[in-house]
């Protein structure tokens, strides 16, 4: 982050002629000269990661997201954009566009980026929707939602992830995402009606405060089951009545309470 005005300077020294920053570091002392090349070697370094990353993004979302039948533009829009790399240890990095998920500490994971576009298009997302994400985790799905709608809650009870990805998601800007640390289970009464409810942990049975906090017309999709055996419920609420369709079969991690017990 901080690099980056040093790669536009660098940028622009360039178009005043390529020596010339060379020129000015030799005559300085040599220890300035060294600091000054590494300072620039590794602003290099820092864009070429950064293209080799978009690269595997844009392959990500042909490879895995729309070769499996993702259509929405924004989804599309959102996995291209979102840098899943920052979303996880630095040395899981380089695996970050794997079809797979990965752990992020605390015996919890980010989720396959095909799941996290699944379940996004599955909401069918307008810019001006409210949403809530039950398990915040690495903060990488909400950073797509927020990419798509105005505002997002997201609620995660390790309080160390809940904080973690807190902070990353103001770094990056995304200042329409509100972390709470808690349980989930709740919901977030305070902001709802939601106009769409995502979940990625996985109860046995669907949260009724969940259900009370969907607006009329909205939408949630939640792992449903237990450990080795949920099923992606997508539920929508009309007039009042609930339907429900199981639409994939999955395998999250369990949603708990404070004292870690399973619901
Ligand atoms: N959406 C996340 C992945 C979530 S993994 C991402 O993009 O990275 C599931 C998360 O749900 C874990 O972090 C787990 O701690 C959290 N979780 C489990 N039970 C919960 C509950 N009752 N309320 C809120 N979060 C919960």
């Amino acid at each position: 982050m901080e690099t980056l005005p040093a790669c536009l300077v660098r940028d622009q020294l360039q178009i005043l002629g390529r020596d010339i920053l060379t020129t000015f570091m030799m005559n300085f002392h040599p220890m300035i000269f060294m600091v000054g090349l590494l300072f620039v070697s590794s602003c290099k370094g820092h864009s070429q990661d950064a293209d080799i990353f978009k690269t595997r993004r844009e392959q990500m979302v042909r490879q895995q997201i729309e070769a499996r039948g993702i259509r929405d533009e924004r989804v599309l829009d959102a996995m291209r954009k979102v840098e899943r790399h920052l979303f996880m240890p630095s040395e899981l990095a380089s695996r970050a566009y794997g079809d797979f998920p990965l752990p992020i500490g605390y015996d919890q994971t980010i989720s396959q980026p095909y799941i996290v576009a699944f379940m996004t298009e599955a909401l069918d997302l307008e810019p001006a929707d409210k949403v809530l994400e039950v398990g915040t985790g690495s903060g990488y799905q909400a950073a797509i939602l927020a990419e798509i709608c105005d505002t997002v809650y997201t609620i995660e009870i390790v309080p160390e992830l809940a904080a973690r990805a807190e902070s990353l998601l103001k770094v990056l800007h995304y200042d329409n995402v509100l972390v709470r640390t808690g349980d989930g289970y709740q919901g977030w009464p305070e902001h709802s009606p939601f106009d769409a409810i995502i979940v990625t942990c996985s109860p046995t049975h669907v949260p009724e405060p969940l259900v009370a906090q969907l607006a009329e017309g909205g939408k949630m999709i939640i792992p449903v089951g237990e450990q080795f055996n949920q099923s992606l419920v997508l539920m929508e609420k009309r007039k009042g009545r609930l339907s429900q369709t199981s639409v994939l079969a999955v395998r999250f991690v369990p949603m708990v309470d404070e004292n870690q017990k399973e619901y």
